[in-house]
């Protein structure tokens, strides 16, 4: 059998083929621009011998029904799919769970209620992801939709981790509290340490760090989430591409006091022209670190507090799980950037965090691995996140009850 996933965004649809025998992605792609003039189809896929192909397309597509439409006809012309009924399941990736879902979840009527009433904690994401799913079941309603939520994983955190200290009323009314996100790539990599170490999830205490154009951190004891920098939304808590983290809510206050914000204004500032954008102008680490080494002193601050905030996590988790098995680095920059792993970790020698400077080096080390010393007591590793693969196997478990 096969497994569709689908990452539903409000005018793109990304999608994988997953074989459920060997996991192996046999497809995957993307139609974009959906409800404009002109939109784009682009698929590669696996063929019986293994050899890959791609195919890239301009045209229309009106609708996330034409665009789900299309995904499905691609994928039959290119003979990794016959028919709809090898699907056991399709997956779908869904930002925000609210304090609902725990787990994935099999689609029906009232998961799809309970997807919608959350809209207003992830206006920009829920929408999206709830048109593919609308689509998915009536074209296949013999196919099993499955939603897997990025607040999921996070959800076993204790109060004390997931409350906002302020009037109770605005958590009970409101359910304005911390509920995390990337949960599907920290549960991911989380069972990929585990394997690592040798040692069941549910003995593992860890630290995982996702550090991609969006970044957060994880406390997990015993396998499960106690803490996760993420809040409300996606904005609190590490420095990102274009998002604060962080920061004092008075600022919010002084710049409506003084400056004439409103809350689309604020929107703006914290979300999109804030982070490592708003320090250097630019939001891909790569660039960043060339302008640091040529000097750029913009360049550099952003790198300083991009370590900087990683440190205090690192810290902070520490001291929350007492004993630390392993640091995971994960996401673009965790996976790619050697330096920012280096500073996150650099003087951490006495909690046993030492690197191994030649295998965090590496640029021929690709995939899983260690990059800890020998004598550091705290492994630190290397794990590229597979958040499309964790959803296709959570919608086979699903499936199969
Ligand atoms: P993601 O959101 O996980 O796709 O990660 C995107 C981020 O990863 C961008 O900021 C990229 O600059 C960063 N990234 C990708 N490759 C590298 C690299 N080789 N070195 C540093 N950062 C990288």
């Amino acid at each position: 059998m096969k497994v569709l996933v689908l990452n539903s965004g409000s005018s793109s649809i990304k999608y994988q083929l997953f074989r459920d025998q060997d996991w192996v992605a046999i497809a995957s792609g993307l139609v974009a621009r959906i409800g404009e003039a002109e939109g784009e189809i682009k698929l590669n896929w696996l063929d019986d011998q293994g050899a890959s192909h791609s195919s890239q397309e301009s045209l229309p597509i009106p609708t996330h029904q034409a665009g789900i439409d299309r995904i499905i006809r691609s994928l039959r012309e290119s003979g990794v799919l016959t028919d709809v009924a090898e699907l056991a399941a399709i997956g779908h990736r869904v930002v925000h769970g609210g304090a609902r879902f725990k787990h994935p979840a099999i689609v029906d009527d009232s998961v799809v209620a309970a997807i919608r009433e959350v809209i207003p904690l992830a206006p920009l994401h829920n929408p999206g992801h709830l048109a593919g799913i609308e689509v998915a079941r009536a074209l296949f309603p013999s196919v099993p939709s499955v939603v897997v939520f990025d607040t999921a994983f996070h959800q076993t955190m204790p109060p004390t981790a997931y409350r906002y200290a302020i009037p109770e009323s605005f958590y009970s009314e409101h359910r304005i509290r911390r509920y995390g996100f990337h949960g599907t790539s920290h549960h991911y990599v989380a069972k990929r340490a585990a394997a690592m170490l040798g040692k069941p999830l549910d003995q593992c205490n860890l630290i995982t760090l996702h550090l991609g154009n969006g970044a957060s951190a994880t406390a997990i004891r015993a396998g499960q989430c106690i803490d996760t920098s993420m809040g409300l939304t996606p904005l609190e808590g590490l420095v990102m591409g274009t998002r604060s983290g962080d920061i004092d809510p008075a600022v919010l206050i002084y710049l409506c006091k003084h400056l004439g914000f409103d809350a689309d204004a604020l929107d703006r500032l914290f979300n999109r022209q804030s982070g490592l954008v708003g320090l250097c102008g630019v939001n891909d680490m790569r660039e960043i670190d060339q302008l640091a080494a040529a000097g750029d002193e913009r360049a550099e601050l952003a790198i300083g507090l991009t370590t900087h905030r990683l440190k205090k996590y690192i810290g902070a988790y520490y001291a929350e799980l007492g004993r630390v098995d392993a640091i995971v680095f994960t996401g673009g920059i965790g996976e790619n950037s050697a330096e920012i792993r280096r500073r996150a970790c650099e003087g951490l020698e006495r909690l046993g965090i030492t690197l191994d400077a030649e295998a965090n080096d590496s640029r021929a080390s690709r995939g899983e691995r260690r990059i800890s010393s020998a004598s550091g007591e705290v492994k630190v590793l290397v794990i590229p996140t597979n958040e499309e693969l964790e959803i296709a196997q959570q919608s086979r478990l699903a499936v199969m009850g």
